[in-house]
């Protein structure tokens, strides 16, 4: 029995890892090695899974599809799995799990001497053009030629990340054969705002809050390092956002972010907390009437924000409006959002495959009998902070164990 993988990332490796020595199992890649998106994950040190996986952490039409195959295979699970191949991991913050050696190569390496154990072939700089199904199994179409296969598993991935091996293309192995395709776009990834003085900003972070505000209505909150760059915001809780930013700009929605520099203080707090300050410093000019309390760049941007006063105005001259208005401004700072840096700065995308055309127990289509699929290319997108290897991962042993199934 003969199962073949196209493409050799993540979800790709752990179905051959789930159905190698089962089967004669032949991962296709298109790139000249296999997981390079893998070695990039978690800047290098591959944050693998996450300990708080649970549904509320994914995004899609139906994230109800993705349960049983995380519950199949749970963080816990995916962690044995990999301890089994001596990839020892280790607990930091949030919940995320990485391998100890701090190496995503040590994570790749070592999935690949166990495939290379259990006799699976590798088959590298080899795109599968297309995909022929034949009265029994498959014929997959390359430049290099022709391959059989009795079933086949599509881990092809997202359009995230070209440079690593993302591509549209990927969704058309499915859609050729008859699936459904959700709109894709970029996910876990910078957004650019048109806010007047965004470059005066760049370089400076603070911790705070991030509120996604659609067509004027408070969605979505996150709080973490937010930082300012040329271009408009980037940090943690922005990635966050920016999947559900991105939809509703490409829906013509209005998208603003919302900053919230003291979450720690309440509005009244902190309209007291710049009262006392006014008192405190009446003769300092409003150039530094917040530094000290905010980076100096923060301080006067927010309050040009705010009431757009000459910077040499002194502060006692603030009147109780204007420092209710700066207070408001720190709470709900209105940044516009008008689009993001692209796929090739996407740690992943929303979107893809319809989940509703694949068996949710066996990943198994609904189309065509023996295909399967697994990882990215499903409209199923994880959080930042490990979820998205989670899916892969667990997607990938049950599209790997289902394809296992009777081949003997
Ligand atoms: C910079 C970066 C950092 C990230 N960090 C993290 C992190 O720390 N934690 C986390 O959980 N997630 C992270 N992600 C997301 C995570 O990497 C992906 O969700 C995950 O790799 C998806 O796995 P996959 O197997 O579905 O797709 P991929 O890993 O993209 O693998 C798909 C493979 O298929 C190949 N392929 C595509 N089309 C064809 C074809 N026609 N024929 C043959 N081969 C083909 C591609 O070249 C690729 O190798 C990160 C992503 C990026 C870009």
């Amino acid at each position: 029995m003969k199962i073949a993988i196209i493409g050799g990332g993540a979800g790709g490796l752990a179905a051959a890892l789930a159905c190698a020595g089962k089967a004669q199992v032949t991962i296709y890649e298109k790139e000249p090695r296999l997981g390079r998106k893998l070695l990039a994950t978690g800047n290098g040190r591959c944050n693998l899974t996450n300990r708080h996986t649970d549904l509320t952490r994914y995004h899609g039409k139906n994230t109800a599809f993705a349960q049983y195959a995380l519950e199949a295979f749970p963080p816990k699970k995916v962690e044995e799995i990999f301890a089994s191949l001596g990839v020892a991991t280790v607990l930091e913050d949030w919940g995320r799990i990485f391998p100890r050696s701090g190496q995503a190569q040590a994570v790749l390496d070592n999935l690949r001497l166990f495939l290379k154990l259990k006799g699976a072939e590798e088959m590298v700089d080899c795109p599968i053009k297309s995909i022929v199904p034949l009265k029994k199994g498959f014929n997959l179409i390359s430049e290099k030629g022709k391959f059989f296969a009795d079933k086949v598993i599509i881990a092809s991935g997202s359009a995230a990340a070209p440079h690593l091996g993302g591509s549209m293309d990927s969704y058309r192995l499915l859609t050729d054969l008859g699936h459904q395709l959700v709109p894709v776009s970029e996910a876990i990834v910078q957004l650019k705002s048109s806010f007047g003085a965004i470059k005066a900003l760049s370089g400076q972070k603070f911790n705070g809050s991030a509120q996604l505000i659609i067509d004027g209505r408070p969605q979505r909150k996150e709080d973490g390092e937010i930082l300012f760059t040329d271009y408009g915001l980037s940090g943690l809780p922005i990635l966050q956002l920016s999947a559900s930013a991105i939809q509703s700009l490409n829906k013509k929605k209005s998208v603003t972010i919302a900053l919230d520099l003291v979450p720690e203080y309440t509005l009244k707090e902190f309209c007291s907390f710049l009262t006392a300050r006014k008192n405190q410093r009446s003769q300092i000019p409003l150039e530094d009437f917040l530094s000290g309390f905010f980076p100096k760049r923060i301080a006067q941007q927010l309050i040009k924000a705010a009431i757009n006063a000459p910077l040499s105005r002194l502060s006692q001259s603030l009147t109780a409006e204007e420092l209710a208005a700066i207070a408001q401004t720190a709470k709900a700072w209105q940044f516009p959002i008008s689009g993001s840096m692209g796929f090739k700065n996407a740690q992943a995308a929303s979107g893809g495959i319809a989940t509703c055309d694949f068996y949710a127990e066996t990943l198994e289509s609904k189309i065509i009998k023996n295909l399967y699929t697994c990882g990215e290319i499903l409209d199923i997108t994880g959080d930042c902070g490990g979820f998205n290897l989670q899916w892969a991962w667990a997607s990938g042993f049950l599209a790997g164990f289902s394809a296992a199934k009777n081949t003997v």
